[in-house]
């Protein structure tokens, strides 16, 4: 897990980054973090423990491998694809993706709550007990996947499909829905 300290600027409460006595936003050389991030995301090694907020990645894509414990909270993702990725206790609360893919990836015990998909992918793909509250989604696609027991309450949804999904126990409470197809979903077991 990464590390609950926080950032050493009076007011800031942001998490370090590992090795770091400040969050990303306040480090002094943002450049070495950057980097060492987009490597550490883009290389095969499973990857734990990163702690990198309010940081911009772009055009980037994952090489499959296992990832947990990692904290991306208030991040931005343009054209990062994270498919076939395999995920467990991540943490994207308040981050902004425009056009990501998230194609068959196994996504568990993750929160992207607060967050905005704009023109995103996130298609055949497994999403247990994850927390999506608050999102706001635009020309996304949700298709072809499993919700079982992940939450979108208080959502905005517009123009996105969740089609043929599995949305046993998934939480649609309070959620704002504009042009929305559920077809071949089974909406009835979800809470809405
Ligand atoms: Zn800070």
């Amino acid at each position: 897990m990464f590390s609950l300290r926080t950032c050493s600027v009076e007011g800031c409460h942001h998490y370090i980054c590992a090795d770091e006595n400040t969050c990303y936003h306040h480090s002094n050389d943002k450049e070495t973090i950057l980097a060492q991030a987009q490597g550490q995301l883009g290389g095969k090694e499973d990857l734990f423990d990163l702690s990198v907020s309010e940081a911009h990645f772009c055009g980037l894509t994952l090489a499959p491998k296992r990832m947990a414990g990692n904290n991306l909270a208030w991040c931005t993702f343009t054209d990062v694809d994270f498919s076939s990725i395999s995920m467990a206790n991540c943490f994207f609360d308040f981050c902004l993706f425009e056009r990501c893919r998230f194609n068959a990836v196994d996504v568990r015990h993750t929160v992207f709550a607060g967050s905005r998909f704009l023109s995103c992918d996130l298609s055949n793909s497994r999403f247990i007990h994850s927390n999506f509250s608050g999102i706001a989604a635009f020309t996304s696609n949700f298709s072809e996947c499993d919700f079982y027991y992940s939450t979108f309450n208080t959502a905005l949804l517009t123009d996105s499909p969740f089609e043929d999904c599995n949305l046993k126990k998934t939480d649609f409470r309070h959620s704002l829905r504009k042009n929305i197809s559920f077809r071949y979903s089974n909406l009835e077991e979800a809470h809405r």
